[in-house]
């Protein structure tokens, strides 16, 4: 009797206290054994920590491909520290790999708080962790000592399969407004069940991590390329140039997998003016840019306008008349999308096909051409200013935004008599006035 009462505390006080010192020293040994014992920092014991509270509420092992890790370590800088080691201690105790396709990077700017999230496929469990700011880049040997709660603003837990989401819309309306995984909730749903299909591609993941989220416009630029594949195909010597007008998400997969990014002039972007997308005729309202396979030794290149058709992908993923939150449907619409890759053309039409020289090349990309207009898609939409002015009055409507007036307009000598500056500019000249020779110089250009 005597023996069992000392045995049984002895036994509990041991169970207590030896798996938290066997994790926290087996995680510093997993990082040790990744990085090399004298590369340990704190950053990296950041990310093996997120790592192993992850592997224990999901219930998973090291390895499990299974698992899809992500977070913005790298982008995120804190105090002044950049944030990339926390990578390697991720993958030290979980596994979790770029070679693998189930560490994914995503993008953020570098400001916005350090996290990480863990995917388990089968159960779709998602475990979210926000890093405290006040004790990251402290030293190892002091966050060491730290509680989980300490050293992370916040763990959650959430199923986040796309059947729970569409069977419970507003239940999740209502924890994506109590910003459950702290403002990254579309981003990283999205991710993690279109990660999880099984159609889901590599380059397709980089698209998305440079995009930081999954969206019917990052999409179509995605199938936008598998079309170009098949009707545009890039011979040796040849390189896509493209006109982003209009610009949306799509542009980004283009950056990502063609290189054709902004600063190298693979891509330029511009925007239509509400009267231009009026004037676009029924035909052309679909437009998703211009695409051309340029070929710098005959200085010449093929183009196509293409079309892409949100209303089909609606009515395909059943969501033309969903009443639920717009970021839900989008998402069903993201798992529709994946099933069109090998057929991109169930969705893209070519609107118009035409073929370029360098100056005319030159011209498309030129600030102030509408490159739709250029190529004949459209017709061209006159600047045009209505200008009411009222004699006496000292306020003037230009397309119907009032204006105050220096100088009203004035009858004299039975004439009216109205300011010259202000029409003029109002009709997008320039005047200038010149003192010594009394001169007015009205430029249109
Ligand atoms: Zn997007």
């Amino acid at each position: 009797m005597r023996m069992k009462t000392v045995i049984v505390p002895v036994i509990m006080a041991l169970l207590l206290v030896f798996p938290v010192l066997a994790s926290a020293s087996g995680i510093i040994q997993d990082v040790e054994n990744f990085t090399g014992k004298e590369n340990v920092t704190s950053w990296h014991l950041l990310g093996a920590k997120a790592a192993s509270i992850a592997m224990e509420q999901l219930s998973f092992t090291k390895g499990d491909e299974n698992v899809l890790a992500m977070t913005n370590a790298g982008y995120a800088i804190i105090n002044g520290q950049t944030t990339e080691k926390c990578i390697d201690g991720v993958t030290a105790v979980s596994g979790c790999t770029v070679g693998k396709g189930n560490l994914l990077l995503i993008h953020r700017s570098k400001e916005k708080p350090l996290w990480f999230a863990f995917f388990k496929k089968d159960t779709k469990e998602l475990v979210y962790l926000q890093v405290n700011n006040a004790v990251a880049g402290k030293p190892l040997t002091e966050i060491n000592k730290l509680t989980d709660k300490e050293i992370f603003v916040k763990i959650t837990k959430e199923s986040i399969g796309l059947n729970d989401l569409l069977n419970n819309p507003g239940q999740w309306e209502e924890k994506v407004k109590n910003k459950v995984f702290e403002g990254n909730e579309f981003s990283l749903i999205g991710i993690a069940n279109v990660w999880a299909h099984p159609k889901c591609t590599y380059d397709f993941l980089q698209v998305i991590q440079f995009h930081n989220h999954v969206c019917p416009g990052v999409n179509s630029g995605y199938l936008i390329i598998k079309y170009l594949d098949k009707m545009l195909p890039l011979q040796p010597g040849q390189e896509y140039k493209i006109i982003a007008c209009p610009p949306w998400c799509k542009d980004d997969a283009f950056q990502v997998i063609l290189d054709t990014t902004v600063g190298k002039k693979g891509i330029y972007v511009k925007a239509l003016t509400k009267e231009q997308e009026e004037k676009l005729p029924p035909e052309a309202k679909t437009i998703a840019g211009l695409y051309i396979r340029w070929d710098g030794k005959s200085g010449s290149g093929d183009g196509l306008a293409l079309g892409f058709d949100f209303d089909k992908v609606r009515k395909l993923a059943g969501v033309a008349d969903y009443s639920g939150p717009e970021w839900i449907s989008k998402l069903k619409m993201n798992m529709e999308l994946m099933e069109y890759l090998d057929n991109p053309e169930t969705l893209i039409t070519t609107l118009k096909r035409f073929k370029v020289d360098a100056d005319e090349l030159a011209a498309l990309q030129a600030a102030g051409v509408n490159p739709l207009v250029e190529i004949g898609l459209m017709k061209e939409t006159k600047g045009g200013a209505d200008i009411v002015l009222k004699i006496g009055a000292e306020a003037a409507t230009k397309n119907g935004k009032t204006v105050q007036l220096a100088q009203p307009a004035q009858i004299i000598n039975d004439r009216a008599m109205v300011p010259l500056r202000f029409i003029s500019e109002a009709l997008g000249a320039s005047v200038e006035w010149e003192e010594d020779t009394q001169t007015v110089h009205i430029t249109v250009n």
